[in-house]
Order: structure tokens, then C-alpha cells, then sequence
């Protein structure tokens, strides 16, 4: 049986994972500090034999006892409100964490693929956003902890692969979306349809003509994975190439929910990307992967899953104790 170890097992994106790498019969391994991470999101597969959790912040060495296949790093607050919140983590489990990762895969001979983000884009003025593009990133401002963060992850990556010949794997994960996302992280998809469903306004920031492009969590999966069984050492995007603007957005998520709430105007938050859309050519080529659902399916999945939460979960700020750990 492989054996895979799973960083940040406990987040939106992790928890997915684990459960693809069980359906695809291997042993997995989840870590997470729980920081940004729910084990609500795992706790089906804590009865599973197939199965193991392990409490650990992976920025702090890492010891995985037995053999280990392959590594997934996917340890990291993800959402512009939690890394200005605690921005020094960001920076230390994007570079510090992957740093353990790959030291642990070198001394497993394991494969390890990092989560690396479109945020190493910036604000792009190229666009669509091609893997050749180097981007266009405020380093000292408040995103900078994130993106820099990758960045470093992506250059330490490649020196292991350089350097010492580790088998590596780099996606370029842009926004993606589905049931496990935190309903209080900040992200735009679960602020709206947390405000739908509390009947408050719509907060769009700045004019709303920015843009993104959502993906959905089973496609984003599929592309990891066949990212990891491939062969292909340099970055890969994975998103799906639809792109809105955040206005629009708004409007799809009120006719979704059937709220009668506006939407109100806010301010943009520092460095907020005008555009973000991939260029998926390298993805439809090397893994033969492109995305399968479209977001009137997959936000419908999404709705679905926050309309059936405990009503308590509405209201809550934020369930995250960052104090309690920033202090460990
Ligand atoms: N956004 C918004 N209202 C919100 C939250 C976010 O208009 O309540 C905007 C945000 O300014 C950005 C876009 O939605 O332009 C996506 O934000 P998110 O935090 O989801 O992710 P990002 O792509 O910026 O990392």
C-alpha cells in the first residue's frame, strides 16, 4: 500500500485530498496545527484503518515514522483576512514548512508536490496568466507574507529538485471553491452566501470590476492529482479559465439564494488584484486535464452545503482561536 503524508489535512483543501487518496487505495497520513484547519472536516475518516492524524505545526521539524511515497504540502492559511491576521505563520509554514517537507521527502525518497498559488502572479499585467509569466508582486505589502511565501516555496523546490534530484511537483492553484470552505475565512464566495443567508447586503470591495475565476474542488482535485503521478518537475496552473468580474459574482450569488439583499460598495483592500485567469494550455497538454464543472453546478453544491450547517455557525465571527496559538 503507497503511503502518502497530507499537510494541512484538515483545511478546505487537504480534507479533500485525503478523501481522493483513500478512494484511490493508499495510506493517508493527515497533519495539520488546526490553526486554519477543522477536524470537522476529517473526522468521517477517523475510523478508517487507512487513516491516521497527526497534531503538528509542520514549520517545526517533522518526523513521519515508516516509509512514505509521497507528500502533499498544502499547509497554509490561504485567505487574505487570515494572513494579515497572523502573517508571521504564513511566511514561516510557506517557507520554514516547506523547507521540513522537503528535507523529510529527501530523506523518505519520496515525491513531494507543494501548493503554490496564482498569488505569485501578483496583480498581473499579463493576462490570461501563462506559467512563463514572473509577476508582478508588492513584496512589503500586506499580501506579501502569501505571496512571498510561495514564491520562496517555489524557489526552494526547485533547488531540491536541482541540486539533489528530489522528484517535486509544483501547481499553481487559482480560486477554487466547494463545500469545506470556512464560512468566516473573508473569501469572497462564503462571505456572500453567508450574508445571502444571514439577509445582510452584499459587501463587494471597490467598484467590483475586478476579476477572478472559480474552479471547483473535485476538478482542482483531479488536476492534482494527475500532477503528482506525472512527470512534469516545473509549475503547473490548475483553475478553470471562466472568469467574472466580483460584481457579477454578487449578482449570480443573489439569484442563487433568492435573497432580496443589495449589494453595498467597500473599500478596496491593498494590492487586490485587478484580473486572474489561467492559462490551463500546459494542464490540457502534459496532464490532459481540464476543468468539468461549471459554476452554476458548482456553486449550487457549494449552497447546498453552507444552507446545511448549524444556524450557530452563521454567527459566529470566527471560530479560530489565532491568539490562543500565535502565543505557543
Ligand atoms: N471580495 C469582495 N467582498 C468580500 C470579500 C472579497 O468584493 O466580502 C473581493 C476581493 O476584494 C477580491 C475578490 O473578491 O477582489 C476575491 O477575494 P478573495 O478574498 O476570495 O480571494 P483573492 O482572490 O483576493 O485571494
Amino acid at each position: 500500500m503507497k503511503r502518502i503524508l497530507i499537510t494541512g489535512a484538515a483545511g478546505f483543501l487537504g480534507s479533500h485530498l485525503c478523501d481522493r487518496f483513500i478512494k484511490e487505495g493508499y495510506h493517508v497520513i493527515g497533519m495539520d496545527n488546526l490553526i486554519t484547519g477543522d477536524l470537522k472536516n476529517i473526522e468521517h475518516l477517523f475510523g478508517l484503518k487507512e487513516f491516521e492524524f497527526a497534531h503538528h505545526d509542520v514549520s517545526k521539524f517533522i518526523h513521519v515514522p515508516g516509509k512514505l511515497d509521497y507528500i502533499l504540502h498544502f499547509a497554509s492559511p490561504a485567505s487574505p483576512i487570515d494572513y494579515l491576521k497572523i502573517p508571521i505563520q504564513t511566511l514561516k509554514v510557506g517557507s520554514l514548512g516547506t523547507h521540513n517537507c522537503l528535507g523529510l521527502a529527501m530523506a523518505k525518497g519520496a515525491r513531494i508536490l507543494v501548493a503554490s498559488t496564482s498569488e505569485v502572479y501578483g496583480d498581473p499585467d499579463v493576462h490570461p496568466q501563462p506559467e512563463e509569466y514572473w509577476g508582478n508582486v508588492n513584496p512589503v505589502g500586506p499580501r506579501g507574507v502569501y505571496d512571498e511565501a510561495k514564491r520562496f516555496q517555489e524557489a526552494m523546490t526547485m533547488a531540491y529538485h536541482t541540486y539533489h534530484g528530489l522528484e517535486t511537483r509544483i501547481i499553481r492553484i487559482f480560486n477554487t471553491y466547494g463545500p469545506r470552505m470556512r464560512l468566516n475565512d473573508g473569501r469572497v464566495l462564503p462571505a456572500f452566501i453567508g450574508q445571502a443567508l444571514r439577509g445582510e447586503d452584499l459587501t463587494v470591495f471597490g467598484d467590483g470590476s475586478q476579476t477572478r475565476s472559480f474552479c471547483y474542488v473535485d476538478d482542482l482535485v483531479e488536476g492534482i492529482y494527475r500532477l503528482l503521478l506525472s512527470d512534469y518537475p516545473f509549475p503547473v496552473n490548475i483553475g478553470n479559465p471562466d472568469e467574472i468580474t466580483i460584481g457579477d459574482f454578487a449578482e449570480e450569488i443573489i439569484k442563487l439564494t433568492g435573497t432580496d439583499q443589495k449589494v453595498i460598495y467597500k473599500e478596496l483592500p491593498t494590492d487586490d488584484p485587478t484580473q486572474r485567469q489561467p492559462n490551463i494550455t500546459k494542464a490540457r497538454e502534459i496532464l490532459g486535464w481540464e476543468p468539468k464543472v461549471n459554476r452554476a453546478e458548482g456553486l449550487k453544491i457549494t449552497y447546498e452545503y453552507f444552507k446545511s450547517l448549524p444556524e450557530e455557525e452563521l454567527y459566529k465571527k470566527d471560530h479560530k482561536d489565532f491568539e490562543a496559538y500565535i502565543r505557543k
